[in-house]
């Protein structure tokens, strides 16, 4: 067991799911707003981190609110992505794939100030943390409205070698996907990667929808693909990987307390599956955390490794880059394997 915690933690790792906003430490959050002179009702850090645990679906809403309330001005989101890669860089995740929600900062900013904003962020992580973050802003699926701006947002900061991808986040229910075919097809012509959060909240009938209408090459959750076998064996046959994020789940109530998570099956089926935090920060949660879950939960350690590389394959690396990843955690793994059997 103390081998397993060991491995998990050390392991160099990849993740394709996590949000920005949710997976920055409370601390930054506090920084930020006493510098903009924002009051968030709290005495002090010790109960600004207090606040930040997870305790249910109406207070985690709560949480998200008041922490991206703080952000005023667009060097806020230099602080943000900063402290984004001290967060990943902490779990040792040496590459993301990382959602910025893109339909906040189109009501707020111009997209040079932003752009600009953004880009610092991402050279100072850089430069400080030595890992790579990728970033594909996403659409809210319930501020329909903001669609365009967005896309030109991400059209932009694409030019720029800031941004990979579009993504398609926010409440799924009642704001169907086909509703951003234009949006996503426009995407497909800028050359952006295409992701969309379905089939999480609806069932499989959303994904569907994500893979017909936007050609989504990657699909956030889509723990609710079990309850259609043809859509399984739709995933099966075109290799698309699904983003699963198990605490996530449990947190909002889409899977039981008391219920195996449905990514055993997922994976026994044969479907390519990756393992994430989706707002680490705000579900008292982390990718380490993750994999420990799905070990107490009867994963063997042979089976979490196969997922890390899932998170390799399913990234949107080139076929080179993927290769000498996989020959760099292998190598990773046999020496710790290796030094641990000489240190017990
Ligand atoms: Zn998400």
């Amino acid at each position: 067991m103390k081998e397993t915690v060991e491995f998990l933690t050390k392991m160099p790792k990849f993740e394709l799911h996590v949000h920005i906003e949710g997976a920055v430490k409370p601390n930054i959050y506090f920084k930020i707003a006493q510098k903009n002179n924002i009051d968030v009702g709290l005495k002090n850090i010790e109960e600004w981190q207090k606040f930040f645990q997870f305790k249910n679906f109406a207070h985690f809403i709560d949480v998200y609110i008041k922490a991206v309330s703080v952000l005023k001005k667009p060097e806020d989101y230099t602080e943000l992505i900063e402290g984004f890669f001290a967060y990943q860089a902490s779990q040792n995740i040496l590459y993301s794939e990382a959602f910025l929600s893109a339909s906040f900062l189109v009501e707020s900013f111009s997209n040079s100030e932003i752009l600009d904003a953004i880009e610092k962020g991402l050279k100072q992580g850089r430069e400080k943390y030595k890992i790579e973050v990728a970033l594909i802003p996403d659409i809210a699926r319930n501020i329909p409205q903001s669609k365009e701006a967005v896309l030109e947002l991400v059209r932009e900061g694409k030019e720029r070698g800031l941004f990979i991808g579009i993504g398609l986040g926010g409440l799924e229910n009642g704001h169907p996907a086909r509703l951003f075919e234009d949006i996503y097809k426009k995407a497909s012509e800028y050359g952006l990667r295409k992701v969309a959060h379905a089939g999480e909240a609806v069932g499989a009938e959303s994904i569907a929808e994500a893979l017909d209408y936007l050609q989504a090459e990657r699909i956030g959750h889509g723990i609710r693909c079990l309850d259609d076998s043809k859509l399984v064996e739709r995933l099966k046959t075109t290799k698309t990987p699904l983003e699963v994020c198990p605490s996530s789940n449990y947190r909002l109530k889409l899977v039981e307390d008391n219920q195996v998570h449905p990514l055993r099956k997922m994976h026994d089926l044969g479907i390519l599956c990756t393992v994430n935090s989706d707002d680490p920060v705000m579900f008292s949660t982390s990718l380490t955390d993750e994999y420990l879950l799905l070990f107490n939960q009867g994963f063997s350690l042979e089976e979490l490794w196969q997922l890390n590389l899932n998170a390799i394959e399913a990234s949107f690396l080139s076929t080179k880059q993927k290769g000498n990843l996989v020959m760099e955690f292998e190598k990773w793994k046999k020496n710790f394997l290796l030094n641990y059997k000489k240190e017990s």
